[in-house]
């Protein structure tokens, strides 16, 4: 049984050990913050993924998605402001060579501060950050390092460099001929799934008729130089954004904030996070862009961390690319406006952003799924399992299907069972061990339901359905099966 400290190696090492997420690359020891997800990680991230998805285009009847290309035009990111302010203020340890993150840096340090109860240190330190920050005060920010004492992890040094910014993006060629000037072939690796969407705004608009407000949403795969990558799959270099752009009249926006605010802490709830691990940060740094910022933050194992972003972008976005590429981005508004009884007419439409890492919605899942359960038996020996307590309806498997021995015909009625459901949803088929055994091989996998097919089940044509939060066993018709479980994740 892991204690506080270690229930998150615990949970990084349960992963492994039951398909979920594999170090990538492993036999040549690994590449840093590069994850992939084994077959009970791929699905339950589908499913992740699904889930938003479906609660962005279908329950919204104006909102649309779309799956825009990873490479795009350089000029891209230089009209969104990425290739010269997307940085963050890095610092070296001299003796050590190592860099770091200021703000994780401080962060840290902070922590520390917690752990031997100096809250009041704590908080005095990270609202000096955070002014600093908001200032860029760089200078301030090396003198508040050297004036509380921070070291290195590696040197225990406080021997620093200054403050410097780091640009995030990855670089690579594109196309096989050499350029005469060598950056026209360089592409970047999107740093944001957002960019894509803003570039197809006209399209999206234009061909699927949509009046404002609308939304574009898109799921896929971003790629951050992140200097200091750790917390497992929270921070990794190339991860998966859930990114939704929300079209809307300018004057509008603090009303939409608030909507969209509201509507995606219910939607985490709505999906097994409980209410008391969320909370709204306010953000106190705004890019010189944005009139209002929030992050969703969630409790991990490591403290509260963002989660997702609500940004409001104002027109930024739109009218750099507007000036950049020198196609209008604008959106005729023939709705009466009351204050002057005309049509709002032309402008460039304002732009609400909510913004979630599907990484990090997984490692959430995972942490508030992940349970270590002892208990004493009625026969006073001690019991005890690791269990995925997964909501049903996101779980990678629903159903686990278990004939008793395989022999005595059934194998077969387990067979026919899990091909009138297989269809339907995810079902497991296992004959091998005993049976407890393999009850407790699903627990830790977090499959929601298991039935075991016995000898009885010829005579009577019921099964055993065994739950697996209560680890209750119940006699249902094998008839009914399907309905129970189709049920509990609709
Ligand atoms: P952070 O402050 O943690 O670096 P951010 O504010 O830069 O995050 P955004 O640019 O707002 O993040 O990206 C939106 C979401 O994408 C984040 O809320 C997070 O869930 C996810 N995300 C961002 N960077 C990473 C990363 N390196 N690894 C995994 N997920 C990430």
């Amino acid at each position: 049984m892991a204690n506080e400290q270690n229930i998150f190696a615990a949970l990084i090492a349960h992963c492994k050990e039951y398909g979920y997420i594999f170090q990538s690359s492993e036999i040549y020891d690994g590449l840093a913050a590069v994850y992939d997800y084994g077959q009970n990680g791929a699905q339950l991230k589908k499913n992740i993924r699904d889930e938003w998805w479906k609660s962005m285009t279908q329950m919204h009847e104006n909102i649309v998605g779309i799956d825009a290309a990873i490479f795009m035009h350089p000029t891209t990111w230089k009209a969104s402001g990425h290739v010269d302010n997307f940085s963050d203020p890095m610092i070296d340890n001299k003796d050590s060579k190592k860099r770091y993150r200021v703000d994780h840096l401080i962060e840290a340090h902070a922590e520390l501060l917690a752990h031997e109860g100096k809250k009041e240190e704590e908080f005095a330190l990270l609202k000096a950050m955070d002014e600093l920050l908001a200032a860029d005060d760089y200078a301030g920010l090396k003198k508040l390092i050297e004036d509380n004492k921070v070291t290195c992890s590696v040197s225990k040094t406080c021997n620093w460099t200054d403050v410097r910014q780091f640009n995030l993006m990855f670089k690579t060629e594109f196309g096989a001929v050499a350029a005469d000037n060598p950056d026209e072939n360089i592409v970047y690796l999107r740093p944001e799934t957002a960019q894509g969407i803003f570039v197809n705004f006209l399209n999206v608009q234009k061909t699927g008729r949509m009046k404002i407000p609308f939304g574009i949403a898109q799921t896929g795969k971003a790629f951050r130089n992140e200097i200091v990558a750790r917390q497992f799959i929270f921070r990794m270099r190339e991860f998966e954004q859930m990114e939704m752009q929300y079209f809307i009249r300018p004057g509008t926006q603090i009303e939409w904030y608030n909507y969209w605010k509201e509507e995606r802490k219910k939607w985490h709830e709505s999906i097994g996070i409980p209410a008391e691990k969320l909370r709204f940060h306010d953000h106190v740094k705004l890019a010189f862009y944005a009139d209002a910022a929030l992050d969703i933050e969630f409790e991990f194992p490591f403290g509260w961390k963002e989660l997702e972003g609500i940004h409001s972008r104002t027109d930024y976005d739109l009218t750099q690319h507007q000036t950049f590429s020198k196609k209008k981005m604008q959106y005729f508004d023939n709705d009466i406006d009351p204050a002057t009884g005309k049509a709002y007419g032309n402008y460039v439409p304002y732009v609400l952003e909510t913004s979630v890492g599907l990484d990090r919605l997984f490692l959430t899942i995972l942490s508030n799924a992940y349970a270590e359960e002892k208990w004493t038996k009625e026969d006073g020996t001690e019991d005890s399992r690791v269990v995925l307590r997964i909501p049903a309806k996101i779980a990678p498997t629903k159903l686990a299907i278990l004939p008793l021995v395989k022999k005595d015909g059934l194998p077969e009625i387990a067979r026919e069972l899990m091909n009138e459901c297989k269809s339907s949803f995810m079902c497991f088929y296992e004959e091998k061990d005993a049976i407890g055994k393999r009850y407790r091989r699903m627990d830790a996998i977090g499959t929601p339901f298991c039935v075991t097919v016995d000898h009885q089940t010829k005579e009577d044509n019921m099964v055993t359905i065994r739950y697996r939060d209560t680890m209750l066993q119940e006699r249902v018709p094998i008839a009914n099966l399907k309905e129970i479980v189709l049920k509990a994740i609709s």
